[in-house]
């Protein structure tokens, strides 16, 4: 035998050191949440408290450190947490060596969501006492993350009518090949007919069961059914046959730091209507007296930017690009200049537009302009429009948008900031939970899972950006 590293004999007196702590290096990230959750008063952020009469049970703040512990090492099942209570020697350490069964631990979770919340909310203001947090800019974007329905119990108007075409196309098929079977003779032929009979009802059966859930979908509120986890949404996607069942995990992410300071999971699926709301949870987590917000055009909405502006929230993102005319060839509303003194358009003819009428869509005021000259003597008319004049309509309060694109046009690297900052979370949190979808069920529940990976995951920004020792050091002055 050559020259090798050797192990010590496994029969040997003293094989391990005597303290436990002597297993878990002074730079470990379980020093931090044991730490962290020491210093958190429970019982105010709503952990239960001790049961005065009965069986003594864990303390939460065992059961809390036990959960941030597997979400920082990508563990989250209860029932594999109790498997690493029982030979982990970090996770004795943590626990002082205790190891509640999976029921109990998955009944923490489950009993303690708002309390989840609140100890990720308190780890954000830990970060913010740090200095980590400027505050001064955030990054917001959504992305979908899978329940643990599967795409077939998800029924939607449209999933209904293309399984009930599949279904008719084989009862049509599985009939065609009846009417073979019945013309022939012989033992085969009659259990090829009983196959297919059998076969037949199955299928009459499935499209009852799908005429049934068509009634149901119709009646329910947002025209959709989930089954296994009632709240779970189907989640559009561009690729073809890449949608999803699941929900919309929303993240407002510090531009400086990294650090995820304000989430909320919905089950919409789009991020129309999340603008406001992730930027006043953003500012509050922050603390900014005016904070500044980069989104995508996805979270484009007059609505949401005007009640970012009243709120004392800067929004920047860009309008999407959804002109017909431009499409055709024709020129687009961004060829039409709007002159704010006179309340006038100039269009690509130099011709002057004048309000005309007012129109209400979708809750909001839209004003129309127009100019007589496209009936008489605009020489660029094809190239304009189809129609016997050209209209261009303005939202009452299009100076917010206009006052957004201006930003924009000042901040020409917005979006690539916005992409580093927050696509990176997304794709850890991805890369964590695996191929794996939500180990719960439910919006409450699945939001308090998603409040463990944020916490998680902002623990270990933060140690990346002060280190195990200078995070412990802040949290204990
Ligand atoms: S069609 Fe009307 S709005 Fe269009 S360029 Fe001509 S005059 Fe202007």
């Amino acid at each position: 035998m050559g020259r090798f590293i050797e192990g010590c004999d496994r029969r040997q007196q003293r094989f391990l050191p005597d303290c436990v702590d002597d297993y878990v290096a002074q730079d470990s990230p379980v020093r931090v949440v044991d730490v962290f959750v020491d210093e958190l008063n429970m019982a105010a952020l709503g952990f239960a408290d001790a049961a005065a009469t009965g069986r003594p049970g864990y303390h939460p703040a065992t059961l809390l450190k036990l959960y941030i512990y597997g979400y920082l090492n990508q563990v989250q099942s209860s029932r594999r947490l109790e498997r690493e209570a029982g030979r982990n020697v970090e996770v004795m350490w943590l626990t002082g060596k205790l190891a509640p069964d999976f029921k109990t631990v998955a009944d923490f979770r489950r009993e303690h969501g708002a309390a989840i919340q609140a100890a990720c909310r308190r780890f954000v203001m830990v970060c913010r006492n740090l200095g980590l947090i400027a505050g001064g800019t955030v990054a917001v974007d959504g992305s979908r993350m899978r329940a643990v329905n599967a795409r077939d119990r998800n029924f939607t108007p449209v999933t209904i009518r293309r399984r009930m075409e599949q279904v008719d196309a084989s009862i049509e098929r599985y009939l065609g090949m009846l009417d073979t079977a019945d013309r022939q003779e012989g033992e085969a032929a009659d259990l090829r007919t009983a196959r297919l009979t059998t076969r037949l009802d199955e299928l009459r059966r499935q499209m009852r069961e799908l005429e049934t859930m068509e009634q149901a979908v119709a009646a329910s509120p947002d025209r959709q059914i989930s089954l296994t986890d009632p709240d779970a949404r189907a989640m559009a996607s561009a690729g073809t046959g890449t949608g999803q069942v699941g929900y919309n995990l929303q993240a407002a992410v510090d531009t400086g730091s990294h650090i995820t300071v304000a989430h909320e999971i919905i089950n919409l699926s789009h991020d129309r209507t999340s603008l406001a709301s992730m930027g006043r949870q953003a500012r509050e987590a922050t603390g900014s007296g005016t904070l500044t917000v980069l989104a995508d055009r996805g979270y484009f909405s007059g609505p949401e930017v005007l009640a970012c502006e009243a709120a004392g929230i800067v929004p920047i993102l860009p309008k999407p690009l959804t002109s017909g005319a431009k499409a055709d060839g024709r020129f687009g509303k961004q060829d039409f200049v709007y002159q704010a003194g006179s309340d006038t358009y100039r269009c690509p003819a130099g011709e002057t537009m004048t309000k005309r009428f007012a129109s209400l869509e979708h809750g909001m005021t839209l004003h129309g302009y127009a100019t007589p000259a496209c009936r008489s003597r605009c020489t660029v008319k094809a190239s304009c429009t189809a129609s016997i004049e050209r209209r261009i309509k303005r939202w009452e309060h299009e100076e917010v948008i206009d006052a957004m694109q201006a930003r924009l046009d000042r901040m020409p690297n917005a979006m690539r900031i916005r992409r580093r900052t927050v696509e990176h979370v997304f794709g850890t949190l991805k890369d964590w939970m695996g191929r794996s979808h939500f180990k719960t069920r439910r919006l409450k529940n699945v939001g308090t899972e998603i409040g463990l990976h944020i916490l998680a995951y902002n623990i270990k920004r933060a140690i990346a950006l002060v280190g195990v020792p200078g995070l412990i050091a802040a949290m204990q002055a």
